[in-house]
């Protein structure tokens, strides 16, 4: 009677979904290959979730009124694809990530250097949603202007850029860093508010990622990904002094893809409550 019961033990730890922390992306996560995501027009879940959230920032920021002189990316990964809008609405952007490996593939792009990946494409999408059609050259200039650094960062720590202090940011910014970068729910709200005592009293948060996600595929490698919901989301905004100003949520309509299980995508606007 042991045996099945060791077995079922054994089974279920193998078929359970192993957290990635950060020293899992130091060591495993591939720029190049997560930068796969982003070639647009190769029907790539990247493009989808660009379709959703580039609308959305651009709404957010050129025309919608979000703007200041600081804004801070948390977990900027290798892309540039969520700075795009706001290098027009911002007059200095701080970029971050954990990984050496993603700082490095930022610089190349910033130095514009061959081996950097091209975003083009991305840039021309949003140059169109802008009324700007023709001016990337131009775009991909203000971008790399703007950003003035690429930081180091570990959300878990009440300093995520820490040893740097940062005078409070006018803006922050995170895409699909939170959900990959905790391992439950009571992390993810020491993380959000760990963040966003980088920001201002005043001062507005965009935050989008996907909902529903247990999991994503960079290159062979799989990333364990804390599940979201929109209740979830809401509650903890709220219970860290935020106040949501749009909640927008698109579910999946595909089920083809396999390289990652996500049941939707959100985009949030959140304002940092004055303290009282
Ligand atoms: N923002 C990018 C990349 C998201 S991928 C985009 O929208 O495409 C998730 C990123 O979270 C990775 O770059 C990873 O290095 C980063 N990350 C993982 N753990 C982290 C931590 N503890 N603190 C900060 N960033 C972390």
């Amino acid at each position: 009677m042991g045996k099945p019961a060791q077995f079922m033990c054994r089974l279920r730890a193998s078929t359970m979904a192993e957290f990635t922390g950060g020293d899992n992306y130091q060591a495993e996560f591939d720029p190049k290959a997560y930068l796969g995501y982003f070639k647009f027009g190769e029907d790539t879940l990247g493009e989808e979730y660009l379709n959703f959230a580039l609308k959305h920032y651009c709404k957010t920021f050129p025309s919608g009124g979000v703007k200041g002189d600081t804004l801070i990316d948390i977990g900027s990964g290798p892309t540039v694809h969520q700075l795009l809008s706001a290098c027009e609405s911002f007059k200095e952007i701080t970029a971050s990530d954990y990984t050496d490996q993603n700082h490095q593939e930022l610089e190349k792009w910033l130095k514009n250097e061959p081996e950097a990946f091209d975003w083009t494409p991305v840039v021309k999408y949003v140059c169109e949603l802008e009324g700007n059609r023709g001016m990337e050259a131009e775009k991909e200039a203000k971008l790399r202007k703007t950003i003035k650094q690429v930081l180091k960062c570990d959300v878990h720590k009440s300093n995520p850029l820490d040893p740097i202090v940062l005078p409070p940011a006018d803006g922050l910014v995170s895409s699909l860093c939170l959900e990959a970068a905790c391992k439950d729910l009571t992390t993810y709200r020491i993380a959000l508010k760990n963040i966003s005592s980088l920001l201002k009293p005043g001062g507005h948060l965009v935050l989008s990622g996907v909902l529903g996600c247990s999991f994503y595929m960079v290159g062979p490698k799989r990333f364990s990904c804390l599940v979201l919901r929109e209740e979830f989301l809401r509650e903890v905004l709220s219970e860290t002094g935020f106040i949501i100003q749009e909640f927008e949520v698109l579910v999946r309509d595909d089920n083809i893809d396999d390289s990652s299980d996500f049941s939707g995508k959100f985009f949030i606007l959140a304002l940092k409550e004055e303290a009282i």
